[in-house]
């Protein structure tokens, strides 16, 4: 009971920290000055420190929590728990973007405003693009299996946006602040570089296939589990204490998220149709899809679930990236949902990379929306492209804030479009990044609850139980 109150409470200043958040945002708000750099980040340090921090615990936690859990299954039951993964990863993406293109198709957010695109894009010259969705593929196929372990901790390989007039180099969001005659001057390149980001599906693989050794050899791999063992509980013992400090970290990601926001005005007015489509693509998806398979498939209460989950979820909101959010999202699992720790610390690390609902809905939507304004009506077959690339577009993108946009890029490759037209899109981004991202991890944690349920049979006699008192909660 102590332990319930103790939770609530947390709950309780998380969502004091929203409100605390949006109110300071807004009164320290100058509409005629806008703040430097340098003093939100200041406002932004404590936020920053939140996230950190949780990155921090990211790679630990990844490692010694797949393991512990498939070293604890039998191979029937990490075969079965894979194929049932995959399957419904896939099922729940492709309907997040079957939902997107009927909305954007019937709403037609693209005629809402007659948009002067030569006016918003300028001239920006578009090179040959380097990014097809076969590179993507490609790409998403070699990050799989990370060179370096090591080096794949810091960073992975991700299609950028450059703008490049021969001497500098500018990203998008400054490209985006010029005027059509300033930016005619740069060229736009997407290209692949190597970002600072975490390669956590290189991780997640390396660390199935350790987990599935562990358990295969036996006895000389006992050391090795009980190793990861003793790190897994010492993660989930870190990551209980970073949770305290998470109303104060969420406070000041959101006031300095508003401090910095551009006046959206016009550009508000001008997106308001695809603003409008999105968020009502999401709210189906999370108030009608999800809770739907939650109760048919998990048979669950949705909204017990997602109250047990709503740590996390503010996490998501505020951070904008589901990977930052995953130590939050298992303790949330487990602890409040009490879903089966050898489910959740294996679906979840997975899903936070390769399961996006709610980047795919968007990908479906901006891509579809962009076609619209430059009056480009698509045929059948350029729907059907629309969703294929967008679904892969949503598993190539990293968990990380705005990496959606990035690959939606491919998106609009495969219907012949030029890329810089993502430019159009890009003055909301960052404020339906952080609804998609809550979405993703909405539907993550959902997924371990449906998962557990189709699983059950074979986790009950495959599996040997965790023993909960092993893992440090
Ligand atoms: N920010 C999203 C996430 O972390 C990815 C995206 O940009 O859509 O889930």
């Amino acid at each position: 009971m102590a332990k319930l109150s103790k939770e609530n409470l947390l709950l309780l200043f998380t969502v004091l920290g929203v409100a605390i958040g949006i109110g300071l945002g807004y009164s320290l708000r100058d509409p005629n000055q806008a703040w430097s750099k340098r003093h939100l980040s200041y406002l932004r340090f404590p936020g920053d420190l939140f996230v950190q921090m949780l990155k921090m615990l990211i790679l630990p936690m990844i490692m010694s929590s797949i393991i512990t859990s498939l070293a604890s299954l039998d191979s029937g039951t990490a075969g079965r728990l894979g194929i049932v993964s995959m399957t419904y990863y896939t099922l729940t993406t492709f309907s997040a973007v079957f939902l997107g293109i009927v909305l954007v198709t019937l709403i037609k957010p693209g005629k809402w405003t007659t948009t002067n695109v030569e006016d918003l894009v300028g001239h920006v010259k578009t090179t040959p693009c380097v990014a097809t969705a076969v590179d993507t593929v490609i790409d998403l196929m070699k990050s799989c299996f990370p060179e370096n372990l090591i080096e794949a901790t810091f960073r992975s390989q991700k299609v950028c946006l450059k703008f490049f007039n021969g001497t500098t180099e500018i990203p998008p969001e400054i490209a985006m602040t010029m005027s059509p005659e300033q930016r005619a001057q740069f060229t736009e390149v997407p290209e692949k570089i190597v970002s600072d980001g975490m390669n956590i599906l290189g991780l997640v693989v390396f660390s199935v296939a350790l987990g599935i050794v562990i358990g295969i050899i036996g006895e000389d791999g006992k050391p090795m589990k009980n190793f990861f063992k003793s790190l897994e509980a010492c993660s989930m013992k870190l990551i209980g204490w970073v949770i305290m400090y998470s109303p104060i970290g969420i406070t000041f990601l959101i006031a300095a998220q508003i401090v910095g926001m551009k006046d959206p005005g016009q550009e508000l007015h001008r997106l308001m149709g695809y603003v409008i489509t999105v968020i009502l693509g999401l709210l189906i998806h999370a108030f009608v899809i999800i809770p739907l398979l939650c109760v048919v498939l998990a048979r669950r209460n949705p909204i017990k679930f997602v109250g047990g989950m709503a740590q996390a979820l503010l996490t998501a909101l505020a951070t904008s990236s589901s990977s930052a959010t995953l130590p939050l999202s298992i303790k949330c699992c487990e602890e409040n949902n009490k879903v089966d720790p050898r489910v959740t610390r294996f679906v979840l690390p997975l899903g936070a990379t390769i399961n996006m609902d709610g980047t795919a809905l968007y990908e479906a939507v901006a891509a579809i929306y962009i076609s619209q304004c430059v009056g480009n009506d698509l045929n059948l077959g350029e729907v059907i492209l629309v969703s294929l690339t967008a679904t892969l577009a949503s598993i190539g993108a990293a968990g990380i804030p705005q990496a959606g946009i990035v690959t939606m890029i491919m998106v609009l490759i495969a219907i012949g479009l030029p890329t810089n037209l993502f430019i159009l899109i890009f003055p909301v981004d960052f404020m339906l990044d952080r609804l998609r991202t809550t979405v993703n991890v909405h539907g993550d944690s959902i997924a371990t609850a449906v998962i557990e349920r189709l699983c059950e049979d074979q986790l009950q006699k495959g599996g040997h139980h965790h023993d909960t008192n092993d893992q440090g909660y």
